[in-house]
This record gives C-alpha cells, sequence and structure tokens, in this order.
C-alpha cells in the first residue's frame, strides 16, 4: 500500500510539471466528494467528550457522502443529497467501504532506536522483569540506543513507525519522549517529532509546480500523521543520578528549556514502584502546569499507589493504564473529569491478564479512551484495530464504545476536538476508507489489515 501511495505521489507530481502551471489553489483549495460509503460513520454529537451512552451513538450515515473543500468537511449526508452539490469537486467513489474518521492514538512512544526481541523472547520463556533488566535490557536497554543514535537515524526509524501508524488508519499521533533522560538526548527525541510535523507539510509542498524538475525520494514522500509532543523525562531515573537529583534536574533544566523551545503541549511522569512516587510525581507535574504544559500520567498500572487520586487532584488531562485502579479512585477521575486512557495492548504484550475496568469506568460516566501505547518494551503495536478488539473482547466494550474511544474522545484528550475526530462540518477532512461494509468488522477480523485508503486535510497519504 505504501509503496503504491508513494508512486501515485510521483505521479501527480509529474503530471503537474509536465502540463501547464495550474493555479495554486487548484492545489490547494480543491473540493472533494466521497459518495457510497455503506456506512459513513460520522461520530457526529455535542461538542466534548462523549460518556456513558453516548459512546454507543456512533452516527452512521447509511448509503453516506460528504463534501470537502480545503482540507475541511462542508456536508455531511446520503450521497444522493451530497451528488447534488458536487459541481466540479473530484468525486472519491467508496464503493460500498466503511468510512470513518482516522483513528487518534492518544499515547504512544513513537520515538527510540532499535528494538527489544531479545526481551521478548527471554519473556516467551518466562523470565521476569527482573531477570530481563539484570540480562540488559528493559528500558535502560532502550535509552542507551536511543542516545547513540543520531537525530538523522532516529527520524528514519520514527519515520518508518510513524507510517505504520497510518497503515493502521491512525492520523494523530500522540508520542512521549522519555528515551534520552539528559536534556540533549530528550530534546533531540522532540525534534525529531517536530520534524515528522514538518515533513508533512514539506511533502505538500513539494508538490507546488516549479519550472525545475524537483526530485522526491521515496523516504520524503514517506507519508506520517500528525504527531502531538509529550514530555516524559521522569519515565526512569538514568544511572549516575539520584533519584532527588534527577527530579531536580527535570524541574530546573529540562522543564524550562523544553517550554521555552515550544517542544511539547503536555507533560507526562511514570508514576510507579520503584520509579517515580505520588509526591514525586505531584512535585514535577505541578512545575509543569505552572510552565503552561497539561498534564498527562503513568498510573495505577503494575500497583494501585492512588495515581488516579492525585490526576485529579492536578486536573489533569488525562490518567493512563488504569489496570490497578480501584472504586475511589474511578469516582475521583469522575468528579475532576479526567478522561482516563486504557492500553490493553501493553496488557496483551505482557502476558497479563488484569485489563482495567472499563464497563465501570463507562458506567460510572467516564469519557473512556483507548490507545496503543506502542513501545519496544510493553506494546510493540501501532494497530488501533488490534485494541479495538482487546477491548471488546478483553475489556466487554462494545464495537461502537470503541471505536468512539479511540477517535473522537481520543481526540479532545489531546485538546483537539474542536477540529478532528468526528466527521462533521467544520473539521478537518482526516478520514479512511475501510475495506469493510459494517465498522463492526473493525473489531471482529483481528489481524487482518482492512485499511484502503488514508486521507489527511482532504488529501490522500496512503
Ligand atoms: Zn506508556
Amino acid at each position: 500500500m505504501g509503496r503504491g501511495a508513494t508512486a501515485g505521489h510521483a505521479d501527480a507530481f509529474a503530471n503537474v510539471c509536465d502540463g501547464p502551471r495550474p493555479p495554486l489553489q487548484n492545489l490547494f483549495m480543491s473540493s472533494l466528494a466521497v459518495l457510497h460509503a455503506s456506512e459513513l460513520v460520522t461520530l457526529s454529537g455535542p461538542k466534548r467528550p462523549r460518556f456513558g451512552a453516548e459512546l454507543s451513538e456512533v452516527g452512521i450515515v447509511r448509503d453516506g457522502g460528504m463534501l470537502v473543500r480545503d482540507g475541511k468537511i462542508e456536508k455531511i449526508g446520503p450521497s444522493d443529497e451530497i451528488e447534488k452539490d458536487v459541481g466540479d469537486a473530484k468525486v472519491l467513489d467508496a464503493g460500498g467501504r466503511v468510512v470513518m474518521p482516522g483513528f487518534v492514538d492518544a499515547h504512544t512512544h513513537l520515538v527510540f532506536a532499535g528494538n527489544r526481541l531479545d526481551d521478548f523472547e527471554r519473556r516467551s520463556r518466562g523470565e521476569t522483569y527482573e531477570q530481563i533488566a539484570k540480562a540488559g535490557g528493559g528500558i535502560w536497554s532502550t535509552v542507551e540506543k536511543t542516545r547513540a543514535a543520531s537525530e538523522l537515524d532516529l527520524l528514519a526509524q520514527a519515520k518508518k513507525h510513524a507510517n505504520w501508524f497510518l497503515r493502521c488508519g491512525t492520523t494523530t499521533v500522540e508520542a512521549k519522549s522519555g528515551y534520552g533522560l539528559t536534556v540533549e538526548d530528550e530534546l533531540k527525541i522532540l525534534r525529531v517529532m517536530r520534524q515528522l510535523n514538518a515533513s508533512r507539510d514539506t511533502i505538500r509542498e513539494s508538490r507546488i509546480p516549479s519550472t525545475a524538475p524537483v526530485r522526491i525520494d521515496a523516504a520524503e514522500t514517506e507519508a506520517v500523521p500528525e504527531i502531538v509532543p509529550t514530555f516524559l523525562g521522569a519515565h526512569a531515573v538514568p544511572r549516575g543520578m539520584s533519584l532527588d537529583e534527577y527530579i531536580e534536574f527535570v524541574i530546573t533544566e529540562m522543564l524550562p528549556r523544553i517550554t521555552s523551545e515550544k517542544l511539547a503541549e503536555f507533560c507526562d511522569v511514570f508514576c510507579e514502584r520503584g520509579y517515580f512516587d505520588i509526591d514525586e510525581t505531584r512535585k514535577i507535574l505541578s512545575e509543569a502546569k505552572k510552565l503552561g504544559l497539561s498534564l498527562r500520567g503513568h498510573v495505577d498500572q503494575l500497583t494501585n499507589s492512588g495515581g488516579a487520586r492525585l490526576m485529579a487532584e492536578l486536573g489533569a488531562t488525562t490518567a493512563d493504564h488504569l489496570e490497578q485502579t480501584d472504586e475511589q479512585g474511578i469516582a475521583a477521575l469522575n468528579k475532576a473529569n479526567v478522561q482516563p486512557v486504557l492500553l490493553p495492548g501493553s496488557v496483551y504484550a505482557l502476558g497479563s491478564s488484569r485489563y482495567p475496568r472499563a464497563r465501570e469506568m463507562i458506567e460510572a460516566g467516564l469519557a473512556v479512551v483507548l490507545a496503543t501505547d506502542f513501545n519496544p518494551g510493553s506494546s510493540p503495536t501501532p494497530s488501533m484495530p488490534m485494541i479495538l478488539s482487546l477491548a471488546c473482547t478483553q475489556m466487554k466494550m462494545s464495537p461502537a464504545e470503541a471505536v468512539t474511544a479511540s477517535t473522537v474522545n481520543a481526540a479532545y484528550s489531546l485538546n483537539r476536538g474542536e477540529k478532528i475526530g468526528s466527521l462533521e462540518p467544520g473539521k478537518l477532512a482526516n478520514f479512511v476508507t475501510f475495506d469493510c461494509e459494517d465498522y463492526r468488522e473493525l473489531a471482529y477480523w483481528f489481524g487482518i489489515p482492512q485499511t484502503h485508503a488514508v486521507y489527511i486535510k482532504g488529501e490522500r497519504a496512503l
């Protein structure tokens, strides 16, 4: 699929160069009419995260269509109505496929070097986390490889992984730093994210007609989703520093530098026994909040330490993981309107069966989000359809609830609910056509890619 898309871009560019120079608005202010989706899954609804019974309302328009102008959705409706307004718009016949907003992945560790194949094999033989760490594995092995990698090498690997997300139908990806743990290495990771976003713009600009032919390398045209950067300096304590020294370092050296260079929108902490406890997490996140960052947190993954309650106290945007969170934690999140981000991929990949209590959270009124937790150690998957499958089979969410949690609710959890996450007039035309007729097939068939085409701002990205 990736190759086809690359060739497609190259062909389009060749046509532009060979022909007469078209006015720019024909290239960038184009109109697109999408017709004949078996189901246009709009997720239309109130302009806020969905909770309770709203999670089940995905807003399907059968034989649906939409009109896109200048990268934004102008109109949604049945195909015969949209057809009346086609005018000179380019027509995309969805051919009876499902059309949905692109998935929004609200929790990943996208940028790292290498992999953890040896850890994976050791775990498959039954070795414990401690044994694996002793043998040179664990987070620290990824930190060492990431520090050793040049910014260019890191960018190349991140581009490859970012493209995987697109192939799974994801058009926006939150990405955390945290494999550097020095100022320079954390900045390097966050700059790679910035470059990924810039590379998407470069692809768009490179299609501007020019008198001189411009060569587009395959690597340069590798499409990527939008990246939302999060600073996770407090992922682990680096070797050679005490815990207190490192917390002081994160607060006095890292946070001011990262916020002054506007390299992150969110701050996250790995709040877990043996990493950063409740008081230490509070200290770091309070400073980040003062500097204008919104807050997320890895909490209650392996132990119930009261992390959910802390995120409620701090007014965080999200509390992530929550495998061990109890009723009090759920009630606290509800009272403070903190969105839970559930990560069943890591539970599955670690071979555990302790999934977060999604049903109780939904029944309590929480605006649940699902995400992949893509990372080399505990969740090596970029696939949101795989997460939908796990949510339905292991956490007893319905396919509709899982789709809402991985699109519009995820968008709100990234402060982008006004722009993406649903197909509604005024929002960006970030959408995917899937090779199926019923959206529930995305959660039902597992291990098989169903992505047919991906559009970002009305332009074909894949
Ligand atoms: Zn994570």
